[in-house]
């Protein structure tokens, strides 16, 4: 690390301060390849931890071997003969008096092959085989002993080490023992445990040294599997100090922005009646907490960061219109930014529709508005004439200029990462002040989850449907029966109702899902003569989208067939029967969103999966999670199970906590602790909050400086 190349080198006891290259063998080469790991003082290399063990402290009975074991055996030479099958290889019969077991070598030569000389006695590592006459172990380590000399084992666990190119596992535990002992020698003084005792002692925690060693040299009775499996109690206290870490460096961050100002948005609340006058219904108790907390925020001299999860049709647009309104009648302008095209231009659609009549100015402003068009945007955003903007990430683009941008609303948050937040609130900085942020989510994350990735955030939760909707019946079918759906689609049409036909190829190509999506729509205008379908997808002009959307939704067009670009925010209430092709390829929660397009209506509404045989394990288990509950809370849990944080999270979120050995899954149960711990430690140990978030994120937490 750069900040420690002037530091003279066996000057402080401190682990982190000392370079690698003071370690014995370690020259330019290695260090080069150390580095390539992450590793660049003797403090990297603590941290560096096994992610296996061999348990070589023992040697095995053959009699009690069992197929899969990795194991130890001790033995002597009854046989050694050259087989010719396939291929030629030599087969090594040796025994111990509780049994035998072959070793097999494929690759040998003959000076190898004399070794194994009848009575020689032999000490082999290797994994355990089913044979065709004895168990086998194919190429074991194996060396030639003494009869009678004493052949020591090892002490402890052999940890294998994550490693790289060029730097073989067995020259990196001679580093990590070095480092042992070096951690010995220097006690806290090399290694301080930013953990006070009462902490430790609150939740049953081994101090760090202790947690180090064991795990780097777990003693002989260590259970291989609760090691591998990160369930240790030496592991999970390391766990615990790096969730702790991330979790303290996000709350670093959300104090930081709390501290800054922002606009005090009261609001005579004129535009929100005569908007709540016109709307068609009244507000769910839900949406009306949400808007009350969100108001409050909003009457604050600091900025408000707050999320609202709430799930596909839970009407999260009319409590962001709400907030956009209190934020215009204090004064300031709203930017309202969706992660894609038709989301926005949705949003659009809507905030015009709803403002316009309130004498509102509601611009919009994507990546493709270009030439003119553009710089009359841009105009009406710089000097205020517009109060309300729409678009994607262009809205914060070089060339954008509020003229008093006091409000940012996010929709979707799962797509934008922790790095995106903070860039939009420094976007809108005037002067001293930064906009209040409202960020909106339809992927529901267990609150445990919630709590960590979003510690920046506070959080609301709309947790009711708006009234008079049933849930959406699911059904899961194999796409050989496809003459079928295609009557259903017939037959539910002709009764006047709307349907959806999503094509979801996940080719990587747009191009070829665009193409798979315009067959479909010709095969199914050809089998459904009396219909009228119309087609979208992201390849046509935002133009002749927004009129195939416009005649959807107007009812002229019966059947809609699309890809995955109507996923968020297409909102068409008469449409009460979709259908999803491939659907086995798709993720859980893209399955929820799509699905949430119907069920918007009084009608009840269906939904059919068709799938491709043959369905994996997963896919089946995903389509059954579906079929079964139309509850986003609990999909996401079960997605969780399913397919663990990083994947469903994207790689940004995981990637904002890059986490070297936590497991947002597996350990989710410690969250609530590492929390409290949280709480205590900036209360009565403030000064060890920042030395604790620089071991586990290093520089990454410099973003903390905003
Ligand atoms: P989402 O939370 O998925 O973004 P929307 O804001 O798009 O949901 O709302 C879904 C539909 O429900 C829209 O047609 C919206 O007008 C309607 N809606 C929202 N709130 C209510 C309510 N309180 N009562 C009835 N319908 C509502
Ligand atoms: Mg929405």
């Amino acid at each position: 690390m750069q900040l420690h190349k002037d530091v003279p080198v066996t000057q402080s006891p401190d682990l982190q301060s000392q370079p690698v290259t003071l370690l014995r063998g370690v020259g330019p080469r290695a260090a080069q390849r150390l580095a390539n790991l992450g590793i660049e003082t003797v403090q990297d290399l603590l941290f560096h931890l096994p992610s296996r063990y061999q348990d070589r402290t023992r040697v095995v009975p053959m009699g009690s071997l069992r197929p899969g074991d990795e194991a130890v055996v001790e033995g002597s030479v009854d046989l050694a003969e050259i087989k010719f099958g396939r291929k030629r290889m030599l087969l090594v019969r040796i025994s111990d008096g509780t049994g035998a077991i072959t070793l097999r070598f494929f690759h040998f030569n003959a000076n190898q092959q004399a070794g194994f000389a009848r009575g020689v006695r032999l000490r082999c590592y290797g994994e355990v085989r089913p044979g065709t006459v004895t168990l086998e172990m194919v190429h074991p380590e194996y060396k030639r002993i003494d009869e009678h000399a004493i052949e020591a084992v090892e002490e402890h666990l052999t940890p294998i080490y994550p490693t790289t190119e060029g730097l073989h596992q067995l020259s990196l535990r001679p580093l990590t023992e070095q480092a042992l002992e070096r951690l010995a020698q220097s006690g806290d003084a090399g290694l301080r445990d930013w953990l006070p005792p009462a902490i430790l002692k609150k939740f049953k925690l081994p101090s760090l040294a202790a947690a180090i060693r064991y795990v780097h040299r777990p003693p002989p009775e260590a259970s291989v599997d609760e090691l591998e499996a990160g369930r240790h109690p030496a592991q999970q206290r390391l766990v615990f100090e790096e969730l702790l870490a991330h979790h303290l460096s996000l709350r670093q961050l959300r104090y930081a922005a709390k501290a800054q100002l922002a606009p005090v948005l009261q609001g005579d609340g004129k535009l929100r009646a005569r908007f709540l006058d016109a709307l068609s219904f009244t507000l769910t108790a839900a949406q009306q907490r949400v808007v009350a907390e969100i108001a409050a925020d909003l009457q604050r001299e600091h900025p408000m960061l707050r999320l609202v999860q709430g799930d596909v049709g839970s009407g999260k647009t009319v409590v962001a219109a709400l907030a956009a309104l209190q934020a215009v009648e204090a004064g300031a302008q709203v930017a309202i930014m969706a992660p894609t095209e038709l989301l926005a231009e949705q949003h659009y659609r809507n905030f015009h529709a709803w403002m316009t009549p309130l004498g509102l100015e509601v611009s919009w402003l994507s990546g493709k508005i270009k030439g003119k068009a553009r710089t009359a945007t841009l105009a009406a955003i710089a000097d205020g004439t517009a109060a309300v903007m729409v678009g994607t990430h262009a809205l914060f683009q070089e060339d954008v200029q509020f003229a008093r941008l006091g409000l940012v609303i996010v929709d979707e948050q799962h797509r934008f990462g922790v790095h995106q937040r903070l860039a939009l609130r420094d976007k809108g900085k005037q002067g001293e002040t930064r906009p209040h942020q409202l960020t909106m989510t339809a992927t529901p994350i267990p609150r445990t989850l919630a709590m960590t990735l979003y510690a920046d955030l506070d959080a609301s939760i709309i947790d009711e449907l708006p009234p008079g909707r049933s849930p959406v019946q699911t059904v899961v079918i194999p796409d050989n029966r496809r003459p079928e759906i295609v009557e259903r689609v017939r037959q539910a049409c002709a009764q006047g109702r709307q349907a959806y036909w999503v094509c979801t190829l996940i080719e990587e190509s747009e191009a070829l899902q665009c193409q798979a999506a315009e067959d479909t729509a010709v095969q199914l205008a050809e089998a459904l003569p009396d219909l009228r379908v119309g087609l979208v997808h992201g390849r046509m002009k935002s133009r002749d989208k927004e009129a195939v959307m416009a005649s959807f939704k107007a009812g002229e067009l019966n059947l809609l067939v699309a890809t995955t670009v109507i996923e968020v925010g297409v909102d068409v209430p008469n449409a009460s029967l979709m259908i999803i092709e491939n659907a086995e390829r798709l993720g859980l929660a893209q399955l929820h969103q799509l699905r949430g397009r119907v069920g918007r209506g009084a009608a009840q509404s269906s939904c059919v999966l068709m799938y491709r045989n043959p369905l994996s394990e997963q896919a089946r288990a995903r389509l059954g999670v579906l079929r079964d509950t139309t509850d986003g809370f609990e999909i996401a849990r079960r997605d969780l199970e399913l397919r663990g944080p990083g994947e469903v999270l994207g790689t940004r979120q995981t990637g904002l906590l890059s986490l070297r050995i936590a497991d947002l899954l597996r350990d989710q149960d410690l969250l609530p602790s590492v929390e409290q711990a949280a709480e205590t430690l900036l209360e009565s140990y403030p000064e060890s909050t920042a030395p604790l978030i620089r071991r586990w994120l290093g520089d990454a937490s410099r973003y903390g400086e905003v």
